[in-house]
């Protein structure tokens, strides 16, 4: 699955630190990569409306794996070593796999974290959740996996701001390829880090493409994949 991902160019290792063994394992559990397919990502509710992927990449099954985790923290707290990145407090999402990889950071790292609300389907919600920002706290602001780049370079950050506190870095597991993505490169530069970049197209629904030549190709919400 991931390994033929790796093959066919959808997954690149962005991370120049990650020992190369240890990605190749992380990157071969099953279920992390969906492709050529027609998935809604976030999940349609009543007051919004989700964006259609020709891929998905899961975290779930990475989190889920203690050794994979401490090798993906170990890189992360590497990097934030390297380029002399100091934080008070790491804000995420409360996403169940994304804590499990913010909670082993925060504790190799002896740092404080901040919880957003975060919604069925993946969608960000209106308040933290656990943890709070004092003021002028600088933050590392963090995702499982950025399609969009949108929660990393701008939600996330707008939401530290809203709390008084300062983002100085962010930090993801993978990557998408999409234009939010390259401005969340351009306004943190070495302040990003990521892992992996997995090329994910992504259209709304009115210029899916699959929707235009494929009409008969079911739309799957993300959560209803397994591994
Ligand atoms: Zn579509």
């Amino acid at each position: 699955m991931a390994s033929d991902a790796l093959t066919a160019g959808a997954i690149t290792v962005t991370s120049k630190t990650i020992p190369e063994e240890q990605i190749e394992k992380i990157l071969s559990t099953p279920g992390i990569v969906f492709t050529n397919g027609h998935f809604e990502y976030p999940v349609s509710n009543k007051e919004q409306t989700g964006n259609h992927l020709q891929s998905v990449f899961l975290i779930e099954p990475i989190a889920a794996n203690k050794q994979y985790v401490d090798w993906i923290v170990d890189d992360i707290a590497g990097w934030l070593e390297s380029e002399h990145i100091e934080v008070d407090v790491i804000f995420a999402p409360a996403q169940e796999a994304v804590k499990i990889i913010v909670d082993a950071l925060a504790k190799k790292k002896n740092l404080r974290t901040v919880y957003w609300e975060y919604l069925p389907g993946g969608w960000f919600g209106q308040k933290v959740v656990a943890g709070q920002v004092k003021p002028d706290e600088r933050v590392l602001v963090f995702n499982g996996v950025s399609q969009q780049g949108r929660c990393v370079g701008l939600r996330l950050p707008s939401f530290v701001e809203k709390l008084g506190g300062q983002t100085v870095a962010a930090a993801v597991f993978a990557k998408g390829t999409v234009e939010g993505v390259k401005d969340a490169e351009k306004k943190f530069g070495d302040r990003l880090y990521s892992t992996i970049q997995v090329s994910i197209p992504i259209s709304t629904p009115d210029t899916c493409t699959v929707c235009k030549n494929d009409p008969s190709k079911k739309l799957i919400p993300w959560t209803q994949l397994k591994p």
